[in-house]
């Protein structure tokens, strides 16, 4: 038996919606209960796998004709045994914030008025309705009305007055609505901000400049993206190197659903992801013999990160371009999203050719969002467009709270009552434009939920810009361990009460022992947490340049194993380090100078990618460990390294010593990469569950960047419920520093309530 629960938005109620669920679960079934809330409707539901699956498939297809779906988030949580199927009296336990919705994508209702040459919305980029267009990306304050967003600049011309204030019409108090003729409209721009074109024409004039290979920058819904014809190699290789931006994986938009099908592998829950009003960019393994889309795009990845059109704008270049687009983030490395046109100008001069502009201001940044599909269910590992600002909502009541997040893949996030408003991606916190873009969102959602803060919750790193700014709170701060914070986060998003083991794995966070944690065992318990086991330490020279550098994991690693004699190891030869290289390293190592101990997974992975010779030296965060998950590359093995259990202040240490020697050995007697990176990440899940099973928890949750390996994940989860363990993960927020926010907010009510 298994559990869903649905949280739906939109106009679900009083058109016979919960009806409608009603006959639905019948039909298959299902048992539990359908009930309306403040935060909307929620479906609670039990029954086998197969079930579950048949009702998220049919539940849009056949909604009652005037509900519409606006939001749907489902969870899968702990079946809790319902006996029957009822429609529950409201019981209103949430509070009754006013939701802002996320964006939209266009419905089908709409894009027929665009593709329609009688209809007065015939090709215009601007059309939407109450179901579908943008929301959090134009709301300036709330209640939710049009003099409160950016739309507010344009009157309505009276058809569309007409419409939006007639209750049988479905732009009835659409807050965005507009058309031709007193709506926003389309310019081409060249470099210097001239007009080139204007409406229709700035369209196909972009078509045209697409086709001869340019690079566009293209304002869409929640900011600037850089856009060139994927198929051609030399204008992707050129979007590259003017964006420098080498060779971290660019995202895709395809016309057509059938096109994605003709490029990639996407089973059901792919293409239900794929094609969902929150449109996110879906991580798919792309055909062998796909030819079409240039290999610059994602160089050496099996994985292509796909979307499909979500705007009426998208929809039009789309259908008259016929093939896949790149469409990135129009910024510089990880700088937050351009979203105004004069910024767009200056900031992105000399990387693009043209701008497509619109005159409807863009109140705040929201980047696409990022979907993988991990054992059966949605990840989000970037939480942005059609997902940002819904709350995850806790069992219990907090005190308001604000949470500043970590430093990479920032984002923060505001409590009230039970609900936690995540934000949107942020960013990682390196850069001037992104530390601004950190304050404006933070103050910006606190505005928005009118947040009067009783605790601010930080990360332990004193050093972090956002537990600096954190501190600039009239409120008190409460210190929330990195780790801690990651297993917290996805014990609330999954609803799990403590006793819980959590295993929480990324590339780095500061320890409370003032080491860099990172492969860490905690035991979560009713009112705190301890560490009950950690991957053994090894050596980092040169600090933050070996996160950048998997070599000097690879080199830390030995050290640690081998002392001094793996200077004379011949994985150290010439085509790693340059001989002055090693011999300051060697320094670093041998003297402690300049050197900190870790205990990151992160790093062990890097380590490990860095033996194998699949990357020396990464050009974004976490290339090494998912050149190392795509190197199995399809092997099947149920092969483990061994590896040993040692102790220290009865702590269980996790030495990884036995299997790297033996992975060496592999290594140099020719063993294919593929198998040793399957017997190495194989290894990594017994570490797993031979913690597990000495800790005695049933419950066990895995969290940090590293659980956006699907290998790892995946295989944990099997082998953990074969010992007969409940393994949960993340779902609806991220696993990675983008979900920290969460659990500082979970951390910090405990540490304020004793619980
Ligand atoms: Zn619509
Ligand atoms: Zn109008
Ligand atoms: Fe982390």
């Amino acid at each position: 038996m298994h559990r869903l629960r649905l949280v739906i938005r939109g106009a679900v109620q009083g058109v016979g919606f919960r009806p409608y669920i009603y006959r639905l679960a019948g039909e298959l079934k299902l048992r539990g209960y359908v009930t309306n809330t403040a935060q909307g409707v929620v479906i609670d539901i039990e029954q086998e796998q197969q079930t579950l699956d048949q009702f998220l498939a049919r539940l849009p297809r056949e909604l009652p004709p005037r509900a519409f779906i606006q939001s749907c988030e489902v969870s899968h949580l702990d079946p809790l045994g319902h006996e029957s199927f009822e429609i529950r009296i409201s019981s209103d336990g949430g509070s009754k914030t006013a939701y802002v919705l996320p964006d939209i994508a266009t419905c089908p209702d709409c894009l027929q008025d665009i593709f329609d040459s009688t209809n007065r919305r015939y090709l215009y980029p601007f059309t939407n309705c109450t179901n579908c267009g943008p929301r959090y990306t134009i709301i300036e304050s709330l209640p939710y009305d049009r003099a409160n967003t950016t739309m507010k600049k344009f009157a309505m011309c009276p058809r569309c007055c007409e419409e939006y204030e007639d209750p049988r019409d479905r732009r009835f108090h659409a807050q965005p609505n507009a058309c031709p003729d007193c709506g926003p409209q389309l310019e081409l721009w060249d470099d210097g901000g001239s007009v080139l074109a204007r409406k229709h024409d700035a369209l196909l004039a972009t078509v045209e400049a697409i086709r001869a290979g340019m690079v566009v920058a293209f304002k869409g819904l929640g900011g600037f993206h850089l856009i060139v014809d994927a198929r051609n190699e030399q204008a992707v290789a050129n979007l590259r190197k003017r964006k420098r931006r080498t060779s971290k994986p660019l995202a895709l938009m395809y016309p057509t659903l059938q096109q994605v099908l003709d490029d990639c592998f996407a089973d059901d829950v792919e293409q239900r992801s794929l094609t969902s009003i929150e449109s996110p960019i879906v991580l798919l393994r792309k055909r062998q013999d796909v030819s079409r889309v240039a290999t610059a795009v994602a160089p050496g990845n099996p994985y292509l990160g796909v979307m499909l059109p979500y705007t009426p704008q998208h929809h039009l270049l789309m259908r008259k371009l016929g093939f896949p687009i790149v469409s990135t983030s129009a910024n510089l490395a990880e700088e937050p999203i351009c979203i105004d046109e004069q910024e767009a100008l200056r900031r992105l001069h000399g990387i693009a050719d043209l701008f497509l502009v619109h005159d409807r201001p863009i109140k705040r940044h929201v980047d696409d969002s990022i979907v993988r599909i991990v054992a059966g269910r949605e990840q989000v590992t970037r939480r942005a467009r059609g997902y940002a600002p819904l709350p995850v909502t806790l069992a219990q009541s907090l005190p308001q709270s604000v949470a500043v997040g970590a430093h990479l893949k920032n984002s923060v996030a505001v409590s009230v009552g039970r609900d936690v408003f995540i934000s949107q991606h942020i960013g990682d916190l390196e850069t001037a434009e992104a530390y601004r873009a950190f304050e404006n969102v933070l103050a910006d959602l606190i505005r928005l939920y009118e947040t009067v803060p009783e605790v601010v919750a930080c990360d332990l790193h004193p050093d972090y810009l956002s537990t600096k700014k954190a501190r600039e709170f009239k409120a008190p701060v409460v210190a929330v361990q990195h780790h801690y914070a990651h297993i917290l986060s996805c014990m609330a998003e999954n609803e799990v009460a403590p006793p819980v083991l959590g295993i929480s794995w990324d590339g780095t966070g500061l320890g409370v022992d003032g080491t860099i944690w990172g492969g860490e065992f905690l035991l979560v318990d009713e009112t705190s947490y301890s560490r009950v086991g950690y991957l053994r330490q090894f050596p980092l020279a040169g600090g933050d340049a070996a996160v950048r550098e998997p070599r000097r994991s690879a080199l830390g690693l030995l050290y640690q194993a081998y002392g001094e004699k793996c200077f004379d190891m011949q994985s150290f030869a010439s085509d790693v380090f340059a001989t002055n290289e090693l011999t300051v390293l060697r320094g670093m190592l041998v003297n402690r100078v300049n050197t900190i101990p870790t205990s990151s997974a992160g790093r062990l992975f890097d380590a490990v990618a860095s033996l194998l010779g699949l990357c020396h030296k990464a050009t974004y965060e976490g290339e090494a460990a998912m050149a190392l998950e795509f190197a199995i590359a399809g092997a099947q093995t149920e092969d483990v390294y061994p590896f040993q259990i040692g102790e220290n202040d009865s702590i269980l240490i996790l030495d990884w010593q036995p299997a790297i020697a033996l992975l060496l050995v592999d290594r140099d007697h020719g063993v294919p990469t593929s198998t040793v990176a399957a017997r190495f990440h194989n290894t990594l899940v017994e570490m797993i569950v031979a913690v597990a099973k000495r800790s005695m928890q049933p419950k066990v949750a895995l969290s940090g960047g590293c659980f956006q390996n699907k290998y790892l994940t995946e295989r944990t989860i099997t082998r953990l419920r074969a010992e007969g363990f409940h393994p949960y993960w993340h779902q609806r927020v991220p696993p990675n520093d983008g979900g920290i926010a969460l659990g500082q907010i979970a951390g910090a009510a405990r540490a304020k309530t004793g619980k």
